[in-house]
């Protein structure tokens, strides 16, 4: 018994709005759009911007805890619920750090593990000293609110002829990202990509899934696939890092922790995610408990679920229009098909998904 109130009403929100009803928990979505797929299935829902003193009071009021599942919420937000005595999980340092690229990268490195080689932009000269240190081929990101690769553009090698064209090439960069506070990223020669979707429950328990292995298209992840074809070594490597990044920030909830795995079997952080993540959807049909049930467990201080997969799985995500492809999808067997009642299939928004079970 009891109300967890959500910040942000995607679809991140409504399947955890889904699985807490299954534990017998209300929802409340707080969010500022006036349509949002996660409202459809929560219990309840507060249509406001997030720096809405008022309505968040009557957040902090209404909801015994308090989590977010989109990474951009100001952390003035959680901050100001935090204030008011409200239990937000996970907690502002978890937020805040991974809303900026050179902070987390910072925190890794700090924390023993690897990253790609970076440097800070910040103006024109800052990004030719950086593409000196990192060498090329080189990506330029911006430090904050970038996903589904928005907010980077590549230097490739062709461009290293310190000729004309590279030249242009940096100023290209530049105009394309680095007008905002940036950091240029050395490019990893990865053989594959794989996350750990892990969770820390109120008391310190630490329960980490099997990594997935992850194919990107056009920036946005297409599939995850279980087992990922790394050696038991790079996984249980992945597993570490992801279990004292959980410990290192006191993480109350589901982390989503995306590496590149070197031909060494070496791994590095790319970024983290202080929420549930789209590479850990295939949880919810190849788990007994799935991260967003754990998730919504670690909140409520519940004690956490076994994370053991019991299936081989490959989840495809369905964007724009591939949504269309449903009612075949829909008799396919062994094909899981999740929807998040979104009306308008933009290009490049995030449909729906389907996990298909491969082997029990
Ligand atoms: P997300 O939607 O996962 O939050 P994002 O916009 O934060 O995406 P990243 O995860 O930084 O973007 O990059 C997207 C993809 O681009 C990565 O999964 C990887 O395929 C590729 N990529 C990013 N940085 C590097 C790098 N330094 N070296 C090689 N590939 C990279
Ligand atoms: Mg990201
Ligand atoms: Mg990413």
């Amino acid at each position: 018994n009891g109300t967890i109130g959500i910040l942000g009403g995607g679809q991140l929100g409504r399947m955890l709005a889904t699985a807490a009803a299954e534990l017998g928990l209300k929802t409340i979505i707080y969010c500022p759009e006036k349509t949002a797929p996660a409202f459809d299935v929560a219990s309840d829902h507060i249509i406001a911007s997030y720096t809405d003193e008022t309505a968040l009071k009557k957040l902090a009021d209404a909801a015994d805890a308090i989590t977010y599942e989109f990474e951009n919420v100001p952390v003035e937000a959680v901050n100001f619920l935090t204030t008011l005595g409200a239990i937000v999980r996970p907690g502002a340092k978890a937020l805040s750090m991974a809303q900026d690229r050179l902070y987390e990268k910072e925190f890794v490195n700090k924390i023993g593990a690897a990253t790609a080689a970076y440097h800070p932009v910040d103006d024109l000269a800052s990004l030719k000293t950086g593409l000196d240190k990192v060498g090329r081929p080189a990506i330029l990101k911006t430090r904050r609110l970038g996903y589904d690769g928005k907010g980077q553009t590549r230097i490739t090698t062709e461009d290293a002829d310190l000729s004309g064209a590279y030249e242009e090439a940096i100023a290209f960069a530049w105009d394309e990202v680095g007008a905002a506070p940036s950091i240029l990223e050395g490019f990893v020669p990865f053989v594959c990509e794989i996350s750990i979707i892990g969770a820390r429950g109120a008391d310190g328990d630490v329960k980490l899934y099997d990594p997935a292995q992850n194919v990107h298209k056009n920036g946005i992840l297409a599939t995850s696939t279980l087992p990922a074809k790394v050696s038991d070594d790079t996984a249980d490597k992945a597993r570490a890092v992801a279990r004292r990044m959980l410990d290192e920030l006191d993480y109350v909830g589901v982390i989503g922790v995306e590496f590149f795995v070197l031909e060494s079997g070496d791994v590095i952080v790319n970024e983290y995610a202080p929420r549930v993540h789209n590479s850990g959807h295939w949880t919810q049909d190849a788990c007994a408990i799935s991260q967003f049930e754990q998730h919504i467990r670690a909140v409520a201080g519940w004690p956490l679920g076994d994370p053991a997969r019991h299936s081989n799985a490959v989840m495809e995500n369905l964007i724009g229009d591939d949504v269309h492809q449903w009612r075949a999808l829909a008799t396919e067997p062994q094909a899981c098909v999740h929807l998040y009642g979104k009306r308008e299939a933009r290009p490049g928004r995030k449909m729906g998904h389907v996990t298909r079970i491969t082997a029990r």
